[in-house]
């Protein structure tokens, strides 16, 4: 359980553990406040779409992070699943901390995920009228007030959430509210901020369809700031994080607001201003964290935290998508390999854990090396043509009318990959003349002496062999053998070298049918002269 969340009212926050999420989602106390949305979410294991929205709302403050492609495939595969639409929305109305620039890497790491978006990106920042709109519309409606006061005097004011959340303490909170909710004369020269007026004798209730029931009693509640002050030489000031993505969910009319569970402290928040801008809240479905393997929140301290790592470092993604839909997600059963179709396929909100997940490399790279020699091969070729394009190997041809060969050899070598890389690197040689000899394997496998005349001996007897197939190779080399009086495996691992360059590859025979007649004899030719 994240800390921000836990901190959030312990004493007026109940979980009801053993209730399923469909029961909680069937048993909403009032229809008032529930009553559109919740319809859809009764649907979550059916098929038919009940004009299901989600959306995924990344800010360019930083790279695609794991945790966030996590919550993106939630929203995909729950949108895919229920045959709604998955809408992009960028939240860059934070100027301070937005790089414009990181958001093209955002959307190419969604796109090397292959999660695509029927709607957007919808940049915020353009939609600042709609915000200071319903910021006004707050106001008349008497549901904010005008503050005066510096914004760092009373909770919820213009501070960063995150510092306001290092000055919380334990326990139920006591909100100081300032003088300005009661109506206050403007002093001269003092711009304003618009704050909430959150209601008092009351409790702010919603159902999490993972974490179930949530109460906070909103004397808990600080009247947060919708619309800052302006700052100096501003006219108008800037909405906040919570105004802008609830007039953004409204209006995008999104059904489910499938995030983190860090933001569940900001949800009771939200739902007042679902109610007082007189809109049905969605269904929210708050997901587990990610951690690293010593259970704390992921951090680059346990390694690459950005998706555009683990595409450069080879691996493929559906293998990362699968992993992802794990951390947080159970099928119901043991399934660990799910095809993204199965994903879809399976995927339903109450399958989502109250527990977080843990990033555990191994098993992402135990996810890659099953993908890698389990997929049907026609489909792992174009990300190895990809790897072999990156690093210069690649040869039209093998697109064309050398496919067959291509297949073959991929499908040889692929037992013994672990990443993309492996094709263009412990693999070169059969994608190319230009290799060099292991120095470990040549040090281990070239030691003796005879060697030399044996491979061309071997070389000539290959050469003139008529049908180029694996028991014509085999027999060569062990009638070569017994008359040199050698063991088969002395030259076996000789020619190994020999040929690929490596002293561990696929078995020799079907190696050597794959490289071709002239392109074996070639290199043993070669080997002799490396030998001499
Ligand atoms: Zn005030």
């Amino acid at each position: 359980m994240g800390k921000r969340w836990g901190k959030l009212g312990r004493k007026t926050l109940r979980l009801s553990r053993s209730t399923p999420a469909s029961a909680k989602i069937q048993s909403f106390p009032s229809r008032e406040s529930f009553s559109g949305p919740m319809t859809a979410a009764a649907n979550t294991s059916g098929t038919i779409s009940s004009g299901v929205r989600v959306r995924f709302a990344p800010s360019p403050t930083g790279y695609l992070h794991v945790g966030g492609a996590r919550t993106a495939l939630f929203n995909w595969l729950f949108a895919r699943r229920q045959g709604g639409a998955m809408i992009l929305r960028i939240e860059d109305t934070d100027v301070e901390r937005n790089r414009p620039e990181l958001v093209e890497g955002i959307l190419d790491g969604l796109r090397w995920l292959g999660l695509d978006w029927d709607e957007g990106p919808v940049f915020q920042s353009q939609r600042l009228d709609l915000h200071r709109a319903a910021a006004e519309k707050l106001l008349s409606a008497g549901a904010a007030y005008l503050c005066y006061c510096p914004p760092e005097k009373y909770a919820g004011g213009d501070a960063v959430e995150e510092e306001e959340d290092a000055k919380k303490e334990a326990g139920p909170r006591r909100i100081t509210r300032c003088a300005c909710r009661e109506g206050k004369t403007a002093p001269a020269g003092t711009k304003p901020a618009v704050r909430f007026r959150v209601p008092q004798d009351a409790v702010t209730r919603f159902d999490d369809a993972v974490f179930g029931r949530r109460e906070v009693a909103n004397e808990e509640i600080e009247d947060f700031v919708v619309l800052r002050s302006p700052k100096a030489g501003q006219t108008e000031g800037l909405p906040t994080y919570q105004l802008s993505a609830v007039v953004d969910d409204i209006e995008m009319r999104i059904t489910h607001v499938i995030r983190g569970a860090d933001h569940i402290s900001n949800t009771p928040k939200q739902v007042l201003l679902y109610r007082a801008l007189r809109a049905t809240p969605p269904v929210f479905a708050h997901v587990p964290l990610i951690l690293g393997a010593d259970r704390t929140r992921l951090s680059k301290r346990h390694g690459a935290t950005s998706v555009s790592s683990y595409r450069e470092e080879g691996f493929l993604p559906e293998a990362f998508r699968n992993f992802l839909a794990l951390l947080g997600w159970s099928p119901g059963d043991d399934s660990e390999m799910l095809r993204t179709s199965e994903l879809i396929s399976r995927f339903s909100l109450e399958g989502v854990s109250r527990t977080n997940g843990v990033f555990d490399r191994a098993k992402l790279e135990w996810f890659n090396t099953q993908y890698l020699q389990k997929l049907p091969v026609e489909e792992l070729l174009p990300a190895v043509q990809a790897e072999l394009e990156r690093s210069k190997l690649w040869q039209p041809e093998w697109a064309g009318e050398k496919h067959d060969w291509f297949a073959k050899t991929v499908d040889l070598l692929r037992p013994r990959t672990r990443l993309l890389p492996d094709f263009s690197t412990w693999a070169r040689a059969f994608f190319s003349d230009a290799f060099d000899y292991d120095p470990a394997a040549r040090e281990k496998f070239w030691k003796d002496e005879r060697l030399g005349g044996m491979l061309a001996k071997l070389g000539d007897g290959l050469a003139v062999i008529g049908d180029w197939n694996h028991d014509g190779c085999d027999h060569v080399l062990r009638e070569l053998a017994a008359a040199e009086g050698v063991k088969a495996g002395l030259l076996i691992n000789a020619t190994r070298v020999a040929i690929v360059g490596q002293a561990v590859a696929p078995p020799l025979f079907e190696t050597m049918v794959v490289l071709g007649q002239e392109r074996v004899v070639a290199r043993l030719r070669r080997a002799v002269q490396a030998l001499s």
